[in-house]
């Protein structure tokens, strides 16, 4: 599902003016060191062809060189992202920016830079952060290749709950940089962490259980077959507490003669506590995103439950039809569809104008947006949406509309508040239509840096399959790189698919 979502860094406002250097971080040198012939020079490593019988002692040798290459690579970033941090701050400063406000939105331009969620750039920030100024052993051993980024993120988060102080004493004791954690494996590396952060400061464990407490959450993720996984972290007490209930309650059922297994009951124990609701479902509305033809005709086009992802086009249907658990005994019947027509098949399209005066989203275009954005509209971020964000700013004339109108996760439409960081639509860009049946929302995100960055609103059910291109030549892929050509190509394939 998430590489359904079209995005791209499409062009930098830095001053590097090379089309032809290559990186998608074009910009970025070191001494001496341009980023593409580091990236040709890796990529000239593929074996040529399979029947070619290459020396395997060599093939393993390239392996391990890779991955010191790699280690090498995430000490670098680490480096880098630290020295962003700063030249941002002073960039706020010098631009009059609150000091209490200055540096944010950093972990958000990692996070794009590197095709990461923005919650995963504020912890590879933090990781940083930590290697560069508390953990320079750690970060040596990185550089070496003695540990990875993850291991490495590892030693990070273990001495977490430590004073700075304390935590530079650890690191100086693990000493990972003169082969400590050779032949080591994860289990192994956080035992020794935690025993040299114990000895360091035996209060920093109670701390650091409280510390743990407040990271108690419940998470949604798909399993196969239309099932999902619900997780709660919980502090242990609530955790076994929750556990023993529903143990409780399923052991008084099958004592009463119910048929369903323990699991079931349990699991059939705690939608109905939470939700309520006998059956669990009824009173809460679930949206099924789908085509006519997927409805009404039987159709194998999938389906999108919003929250949960792409659902087979006969399980939509048995939804709809209420009786989708009929061989369960004991379920309640009694499911509750709506069917609301979000939008008209292709060629009509209604609702796809609709606009409004107001300065807020209707409902009716809250849902569209809603069913068309699916998750947040910043790249690489998959958190459900809670905002419904002015592309363009109502201030400055920004209309209420699908087109002017994104889908935002809380932390990302705090982002996009921050100095120095601007969203177009296409439409603002080329006067095109952003919306029309058979095309895709895009939005263009500029960082401060003057990087953009592009979000395509993910194909919704019935979406024609943009004909495969053939291998793109490297001289047609520099051509991408320049954006006012990639905005022309990206029109011309959505005329093609329209
Ligand atoms: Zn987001």
């Amino acid at each position: 599902m998430a590489g359904n979502r079209g995005t791209q860094l499409i062009g930098s406002g830095a001053p590097s003016g090379d089309a032809g250097s290559g990186a998608a971080m074009s910009g970025v040198r070191g001494p001496g060191v341009r980023m593409r012939d580091l990236i040709d020079a890796v990529s000239s490593l593929r074996p040529t062809a399979a029947f070619e019988l290459a020396d395997p002692a060599e093939l393993i040798d390239q392996l391990r060189g890779l991955e010191d290459l790699k280690s090498a690579a995430a000490a670098a970033q680490a480096r880098i992202a630290v020295a962003f941090d700063a030249a941002q701050r002073s960039a706020d400063a010098a631009a009059g920016v609150p000091a209490e406000e200055q540096g944010r939105g950093v972990g958000a331009q990692i996070a794009l830079a590197r095709r990461e969620s923005p919650a995963r750039g504020s912890r590879l920030h933090g990781l940083a952060k930590a290697l560069v100024s508390e953990m320079p052993r750690t970060l040596a051993a990185l550089e070496t290749g003695q540990l990875n980024e993850w291991r490495a993120t590892l030693l990070v988060k273990e001495t977490a709950c430590l004073s700075a102080e304390d935590r530079c004493a650890v690191d100086e004791e693990l000493a990972a940089d003169t082969g400590t954690f050779d032949g080591s494996g994860d289990k192994a590396i956080i035992a020794a962490a935690r025993a040299a952060a114990y000895r360091r400061d035996p209060r920093s464990v109670t701390q650091r259980a409280s510390h743990a407490a407040a990271e108690r959450h419940v998470s949604l993720r798909p399993a196969p077959d239309t099932m999902a996984y619900l997780t709660a972290l919980l502090p242990v007490a609530q955790g076994v507490a929750v556990h023993a209930a529903l143990t409780r309650h399923a052991d008084t059922l099958r004592a009463g003669g119910d048929t369903r297994t323990r699991g079931q009951l349990m699991a059939d124990t705690l939608v109905e506590r939470t939700t309520g609701t006998p059956g669990g479902i009824t009173g809460v509305e679930i949206q099924l995103v789908m085509t006519d033809r997927t409805l009404f005709q039987g159709d194998a086009e999938p389906a999108r439950l919003p929250g949960y992802g792409i659902v087979p086009a006969g399980w939509a249907r048995t939804l709809l039809a209420g009786n989708q658990n009929q061989a369960e005994p004991g379920q309640d019947q009694d499911l509750k569809a709506w069917l609301r027509r979000l939008f008209t098949a292709p060629g009509t399209g209604d609702l796809v104008g609709v606009d409004s005066r107001a300065r807020l989203f209707p409902a009716g275009l809250r849902r569209f947006i809603q069913a068309r954005d699916d998750t947040c509209r910043t790249p690489y971020c998959d958190a459900p949406i809670r905002h419904f964000d002015h592309i363009i700013s109502w201030h400055d004339g920004g209309p209420t509309s699908l087109a002017n109108g994104a889908g935002l996760c809380e932390a990302c439409n705090h982002t996009k508040e921050l100095t120095g960081w601007t969203a177009q639509t296409r439409a603002a860009r080329t006067g095109a239509p952003t919306t029309s049946p058979g095309t895709r929302h895009v939005l263009d995100i500029r960082t401060p840096t003057g990087h953009t960055y592009r979000s395509t609103a993910p194909p919704l059910p019935g979406t024609p399959e943009p004909e495969i291109q053939p291998a793109r030549s490297r001289h047609h892929r520099r051509r991408l790189r320049h954006p006012a050509k990639a905005l022309k190509y990206a029109h011309l394939t959505e005329l093609q698919i329209a």
